[in-house]
């Protein structure tokens, strides 16, 4: 079976170029062809001799993601749909600002943790995604759009902690000056609270930025949301982020996504504040995406208003994030639904 080089790290690369006899160095072109220069044939690897390449065409291989569907938004958010080696699907969204070209990108097929707000949940489980399936992702959408990605946020389909050693591998690929370079400190990793991986990831020497996903501030209430709250209840959860925030010495982001009627009301706002109060955090505040929803709604900006009016003062940071992209199915999940109930016809 032919090595894919795209799913090893610079070190990985370099005893693979050892163990073919080749000096280490090589490990460092090739991987810039790879990941700066985005080539996915050996033959268009100037630097090195005509017997290496055509070695490593017999050897190894540079496979890429394919691009299935690209939907723009009238806000420029471009959602992408990927199609992988067996046929299955990802999505990819790329969420321009003034100052941050980001790219959301998913670390799994489907989701095991069945947030009950989520779409990714309902088609269920199907595999975890590979290192390069995740870092190629940000690769394609820099490629395809010709726009320097500036940040990435782990925040698609999937849940990263429960994928630990292949996105730990896609992050220090695209982390990599020698690739695409993205500063760890503009990479956000998002969990809904895998107890374990928060506290082996405290340990790692990465600078990467860590969200929660708490939308809500109560047992009763998030495992209403999130079934894994059974599991690793609010109180386990403080305190592995205690433990991530006494090694790292760095703020959390908590998310909160507001659904009407549930968790937005002043009360909720009130047991937010409380619960976070003694943790370095940022709290953001997501109303909810609801295309395609039946139990849960997004509040009216009035109660969005009041909601973060009345937590402003009382928390430590908010923001108010809008969603962007609401007309091409931005929130996570969506568009893969979409187009499994339609064929898809590749356009590369
Ligand atoms: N499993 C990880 C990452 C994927 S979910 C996690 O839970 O953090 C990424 C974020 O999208 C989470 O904060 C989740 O709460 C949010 N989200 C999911 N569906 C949403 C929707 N319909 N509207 C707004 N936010 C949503």
């Amino acid at each position: 079976m032919k090595t894919n080089l795209k799913n090893l790290t610079i070190e990985e690369l370099k005893q693979f170029c050892t163990g073919e006899g080749m000096q280490s160095y090589r490990a460092l072109q090739i991987f810039r062809w790879i990941w700066k220069k985005d080539k996915s044939s050996f033959f268009d690897i100037s630097t090195i001799s005509r017997k290496i390449r055509e070695m490593l065409e017999e050897k190894a291989e540079l496979p890429q993601l394919h691009k299935l569907e690209v939907l723009t938004s009238k806000d420029r958010t471009i959602k992408f749909l990927f199609g992988l080696p067996d046929g299955e699907t990802v999505e990819s969204v790329y969420i321009p600002t003034k100052k941050r070209k980001t790219v959301c990108i998913s670390t799994q097929i489907g989701c095991p943790l069945n947030c009950t707000f989520c779409m990714t949940g309902r088609t269920g489980f199907i595999r975890n995604l590979s290192p390069w399936e995740i870092a190629d992702q940000v690769r394609r959408v820099e490629s395809i759009i010709g726009v320097r990605i500036t940040n990435v946020v782990l925040m698609g389909m999937g849940e990263p902690l429960l994928n630990y050693e292949n996105v730990l591998k896609a992050i220090r690929i695209l982390n990599s000056d020698t690739g695409m370079n993205i500063g760890a400190r503009k990479i956000t990793l998002s969990t809904a609270g895998i107890v374990p991986g928060i506290q082996k990831l405290a340990l790692e020497p990465l600078q990467i930025k860590l969200a929660i996903s708490l939308n809500a501030a109560t047992d009763e209430k998030r495992e209403k949301l999130m079934p894994i709250n059974k599991k690793y209840n609010l109180r386990r959860l403080f305190d592995g982020l205690d433990y991530y925030v006494s090694m790292k010495k760095k703020r959390i982001t908590f998310e909160y996504v507001l659904i009407k009627g549930f968790n937005d009301f002043l009360k909720d706002a009130k047991e937010l504040a409380a619960i976070t109060e003694g943790i370095p955090c940022k709290i953001n505040i997501i109303p909810f995406n609801s295309i395609d929803n039946k139990v849960f709604k997004r509040p009216n900006s009035k109660t969005i208003k009041k909601f973060v009016d009345f937590l402003y003062p009382i928390a430590q940071a908010v923001t108010l994030r809008e969603s962007r992209g609401t007309d091409i199915e931005g929130a996570c999940g969506q568009l893969r639904i979409r187009s499994k109930r339609t064929s898809h016809k590749s356009t590369s």
